[in-house]
């Protein structure tokens, strides 16, 4: 009997290592995160800012269809034209309000995604590991660059960010609540709105940037799915909220709102389906205007796509695009590890796009640092059989373009940062599904056994 016994327990642990190793193998995230941070004692890798602070709401699922004013055929009565302020205020201030869907690198979970936005950055293989213990950000980003440069940050809502950044939000400002619990549909979005109007209505609260993590409608995807009358109820709450909000916004205040992921037809995530990876986007500015009305933006320079079962072609960027916007237009370096481009519309503040020329080419000498730095690092190797191209590509780019050379200019930059981009997706964050799935099931089976 005890060899009997013996077996079985070899045999379980043998499934079970077998399944991690599948598991594993099929996540082949192998980018090294280098540690270097951006900084320039001189401000020449910085633009002055156009807004004193900033108001970044994430309401966790947010899909792009859920804002969209051209939703699918037939829209659905629960999530489409609900939550309608980003819509109304873009239709009626083209140069103040921006919609856009974000394509959000699979793993779309919200670890994960936090790490994207806020670096600029691809997976790594770390994050996975560590993917529901959480981990701390020790890359270069958006929140550890406003933290150099002495700003506050108050924060309310999911706990993943204080478990990213722990030690980086006042403390007397802090308010995180535990995300964990899917049945739960409120507490997290009681506990935001809680503390959010507090700290907008009082103008010598002193954050300089104010985040608020929502987790209501993803909860609601997952227990009920998109299509039911809570998700209805769920995004008429944010609509109301963000009424509010905007009421109270101050001239010198960015507004940001976003989904850190989509949710699939069911209301999950997790994966690289359409749905899954498309996000929602509002950029708002209540007092100063983005882009200048006369603003004859090269039609190569703004990407579109169709949303799946719509009629109209909208505006599509990378969500990692978020971490140089969000740092060039508050005043702040590029992170350095960041491989997203700027949003030309948010810096289209003349008619000549002299400043989307200057916040692009500190975006593009960001890039190229990087990369040189990654080529010499141990890990540079993998480089190897994309370089000759990056270089090419790099030798068209010219920073003293004559105005007329200007627009040629912008696409050669634009071209190199986005080769950049697919490279290194291409390289560091391939997905297996199948050996993921596989890796599952031999998990599930030894747990079982
Ligand atoms: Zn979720």
């Amino acid at each position: 009997m005890p060899t009997k016994g013996l077996s079985l327990l070899l045999w379980v642990f043998f499934v079970h290592l077998a399944g991690i190793y599948l598991y594993t193998r099929g996540f082949l995230l192998t980018r090294l995160a280098l540690s270097d941070i951006n900084t320039c004692d001189d401000g020449s890798c910085k633009l002055p800012p156009t807004h004193k602070r900033a108001v970044v709401l994430v309401i966790d699922a947010l899909r792009f269809d859920f804002l969209s004013p051209h939703p699918p055929e037939p829209p659905s009565p629960y999530h489409h034209n609900v939550l309608r302020l980003p819509q109304e205020l873009t239709a009626a201030n083209p140069t103040h309000s921006f919609l856009f869907e974000m394509f959000s690198d699979p793993p779309t979970t919200t670890l994960q995604r936090l790490k994207g936005i806020t670096t600029g950055s691809l997976p790594t293989f770390i994050d996975m590991g560590s993917n529901f213990g959480g981990s701390s950000i020790s890359e270069d980003s958006f929140i550890g660059q406003l933290q150099a440069a002495g700003k506050k940050i108050a924060f309310m809502g999911d706990d993943t960010w204080t478990t990213v950044f722990p030690d980086s939000f006042e403390p007397n400002m802090t308010f995180p609540y535990d995300s964990f619990n899917v049945e739960d549909l409120h507490t997290v979005d009681e506990g935001v709105i809680e503390h959010l109007f507090p700290l907008l209505r009082d103008p010598s609260a002193p954050w300089d940037v104010l985040i608020g993590h929502f987790l209501g409608v993803d909860h609601v995807g997952h227990r009920l799915g998109p299509d039911h009358p809570t998700m209805q109820t769920k995004q008429e709450q944010m609509d109301h909220v963000l009424r509010q909000v905007v009421e109270l916004l101050d001239d010198d205040t960015l507004l940001v709102l976003l989904g850190d992921h989509g949710m699939d037809r069911k209301g999950d995530h997790g994966g690289d389906s359409d749905h899954e990876t498309s996000a929602a986007l509002w950029i708002y500015s209540k007092g100063r205007q983005l882009l200048h009305p006369k603003a004859a933006i090269p039609p190569h320079l703004l990407t579109t796509r169709t949303f799946p079962g719509a009629s109209v072609e909208n505006r599509h960027i990378q969500q990692i695009d978020l971490a140089p916007t969000l740092s060039l237009l508050l005043g702040l370096p590029v992170p350095f590890n960041n491989l997203g481009t700027v949003i030309p519309e948010l810096f289209w503040h003349d008619k000549s796009g002299r400043d989307y020329a200057h916040a692009l080419t500190l975006n593009t000498q960001q890039i190229k640092r990087y990369l040189d730095t990654y080529r010499n690092s141990a890990s540079g190797g993998e480089l190897d059989g994309a370089w000759d191209d990056l270089e090419r590509i790099w030798q068209t780019v010219n920073f003293q373009a004559t105005p007329k050379e200007q627009s040629a200019q912008w696409l050669a930059m634009t071209a190199y940062t986005r080769q950049a981009l697919s490279v290194c997706r291409m390289l560091w964050a391939q997905f297996n599904v199948s050996l993921i799935t596989l890796g599952l099931v031999l998990l599930v089976t030894a747990a079982h056994c």
